[in-house]
């Protein structure tokens, strides 16, 4: 009861089965979770003090490895909601090709969420793609250097195109993140993300919806799509 008490009071609503507690501090990530010290002193050094309450109800979920549809605010901090237990789950950089994809449905989008993952994981080599044209045809050009990277950042025609041309192998990817989902999920993108999950073929995929809105249509359509999620809601619907 006292759970429920803080949640109310931050406007955090949560949905689901065996919701993890909140984290109310960041090293709580550490605490509880075993989180690298590497995380914390990264996000101090970003001046991240404090956990918005997007990022206090979703971290702990994504790191007892649960599906989550997460809806709050622009602007209220859902790129760190994902990044920091992504980096975590990654462990250390491993060259074994990609284990975390990230899709955006901008480009612009996409660059900043690039830099948000380069800044929280200073000091250690993870190798982060931002897919492009040029990324994609150097890949294509030489396959093995597909194996260096840990983390790809990208917009879903990219990727799709990347995926029928054989540029890109997502069948080691642990962790997708759909960001902006609503917009991803919008009728003309559909068939794109049927193609990018059908590519996602580790049966240990994990699955993260981010968005501001979630019209019901869409959370109907992303339900298909998940398994025993958490949904986690700030602010007004
Ligand atoms: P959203 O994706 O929900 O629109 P962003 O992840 O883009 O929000 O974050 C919005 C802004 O808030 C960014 O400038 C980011 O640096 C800042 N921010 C995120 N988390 C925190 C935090 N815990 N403390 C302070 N600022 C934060
Ligand atoms: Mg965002």
């Amino acid at each position: 009861t006292q759970i429920k008490t803080y949640l109310k009071s931050k406007r955090i609503r949560t949905y689901g089965d065996d919701v993890p507690a909140p984290i109310t501090s960041f090293p709580e990530m550490t605490t509880r979770y075993n989180a690298k010290p590497y995380l914390t002193k990264n996000l101090v050094q970003s001046a991240f003090t404090r956990p918005t309450p997007i990022q206090q109800q979703a971290i702990p979920i994504v790191l007892s490895g649960r599906e989550l549809m997460a809806c709050a605010p622009t602007g209220s901090g859902k790129t760190l909601a994902f990044a920091c237990p992504i980096l975590h789950a990654l462990g250390e950089p491993r060259k074994a090709g990609y284990r975390a994809i990230v899709v955006s449905p901008t480009r612009e989008l996409s660059q900043q969420i690039y830099g948000v993952f380069k800044t929280l994981s200073k000091g250690k080599k993870f190798k982060v793609c931002m897919l492009t044209k040029a990324t994609a045809s150097t890949q294509a050009n030489n396959p093995k250097l597909r194996e260096k990277f840990d983390l790809l950042i990208t917009t879903p025609l990219r990727l799709v195109h990347g995926i029928q041309q054989g540029e890109v192998d997502l069948s080691g990817v642990e962790h997708l993140v759909l960001d902006e989902a609503d917009k991803l999920l919008e009728a003309g993108f559909v068939e794109q993300m049927d193609e990018i999950l059908a590519a996602c073929s580790n049966p240990k995929l994990q699955k993260m919806l981010f968005s501001a809105t979630l019209p019901s249509g869409v959370e109907a359509l992303a339900s298909t799509i998940m398994k025993d999620p958490i949904r986690v809601v700030v602010g007004e619907k």
